[in-house]
């Protein structure tokens, strides 16, 4: 501790190591000695990391950054309605690391490993840092299975995330997919260019430069996540001909106001990211705490229509329990009878068509 202390001194505050254990997560503050064995179990269960891109962002131990990473005892319990594979991936896995819900496209699951842990994550009872590296046998089962199905054209690398693979195996990756002629489109969904932006390094870059379309989605949940460093390594991968769109879950004490959603999608816009989807939260276990009910979603992103810029407006989407899907949750400015449509301010007007006139 001593060192860090040292560290803490000099005129960058970078704190080289990311967070794991209980107790070292006391000695950072973030959760009381008489929590600790309640944490020790939470963390028997699920994987915490806090890197330090995250860790100089956390001003206090409940604010919006602090609780998206920092675990409760609140983990240990299970709602009734929670699942433990909410989006019923585990059902539409083919063949290992392979998750197919959709025609056209498929899953490419390569480790299950994060720059952080989520204490929300929908895949939570899987994600953790040992384990879950797809050897190349498997990958090889997992190749060729995309290959024998024509019908694939987009192969989404999630995870886990990604950009934590080394940059040598990324790439092994991203040219085996960019080889198969009827996938056109490679997709990454990853924290990491915000969460651990000293991984967006040349090396990573040339990994990710494949020779087919490659579209990335970085998850972040609150503006305070764009750091300088992590804007810069944004500004990096669109450097490279990269199109970057954001995606995040609506989630209580962390964005679930007009004006965090707001702050959220505007930084978003400002490093040229397009907000993407807002999740509702998936029911994974012990995660209620942060639960914001549909109702509530929709109003709040009501409250942004015709006040906060277009680019800045994402689809608010359920993944259907069970494995059946994303679909959009509104607001709906439609009314049923598909004549009348209210404006931003909720006033009602007739739609006026070649019939009505
Ligand atoms: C979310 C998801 C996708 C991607 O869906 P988009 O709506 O294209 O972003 C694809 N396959 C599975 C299994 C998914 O869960
Ligand atoms: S980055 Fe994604 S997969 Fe990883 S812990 Fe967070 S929600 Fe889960």
């Amino acid at each position: 501790m001593s060192s860090s202390r040292t560290a803490a001194a000099s005129p960058s505050p970078i704190h080289a190591r990311t967070l794991r254990t209980p107790e070292e997560l006391v000695e950072a503050g973030f959760v009381t000695r008489d929590t600790l064995p309640a944490i020790a179990d939470v963390a028997e269960q699920y994987a915490t990391a806090i890197p330090p891109a995250f860790r100089d962002l956390i001003e206090t131990p409940d604010d919006p950054i602090g609780v998206q990473v920092i675990p409760s005892p609140e983990e240990l319990v299970a709602a009734p309605h929670e699942l433990a594979d909410p989006i019923g991936d585990d059902a539409l896995s083919p063949v290992p690391g392979i998750v197919h819900r959709y025609a056209d496209r498929a899953l490419l699951k390569p480790l299950l490993i994060c720059p952080l842990y989520c204490r929300f994550c929908f895949r939570r009872e899987h994600v953790g840092p040992d384990g879950g590296l797809l050897d190349e046998e498997a990958l090889a089962v997992a190749f060729n299975w995309l290959r024998d199905n024509t019908a694939i054209r987009e192969v989404i690398l999630t995870g886990g995330d990604p950009l934590m693979l080394s940059p040598r195996r990324l790439e092994h990756i991203m040219r085996e997919l960019a080889s198969i002629p009827h996938v056109t489109t490679l997709r990454i969904h990853s924290r990491v260019p915000l969460a651990a932006p000293e991984k967006i390094t040349g090396t990573l870059l040339d990994a990710m430069d494949a020779d087919k379309a490659v579209w990335l989605v970085v998850h972040a949940n609150h503006a305070r996540e764009f750091s300088p460093a992590g804007r810069e390594a944004l500004k990096k991968i669109q450097r490279r001909g990269i199109p970057v769109l954001g995606q995040s879950v609506l989630l209580r004490g962390v964005n679930d106001s007009e004006t965090a959603l707001e702050g959220l999608f505007r930084a978003m816009v400002e490093s040229r990211m397009k907000p993407y989807y807002l999740h509702q939260l998936d029911p994974a276990p012990g995660t209620a705490r942060f639960h914001v009910p549909i109702e509530e979603g929709r109003r709040l992103l009501a409250g942004l229509r015709g006040r906060v810029t277009g680019l800045a407006w994402p689809t608010y989407v359920l993944d259907i329990p069970g494995g059946y899907g994303k679909v959009p949750l509104g607001p709906d400015y439609l009314e049923p009878s598909l004549s009348t449509v209210s404006d931003p301010n909720g006033q009602r007007h007739a739609i006026r068509t070649p019939d009505t006139l």
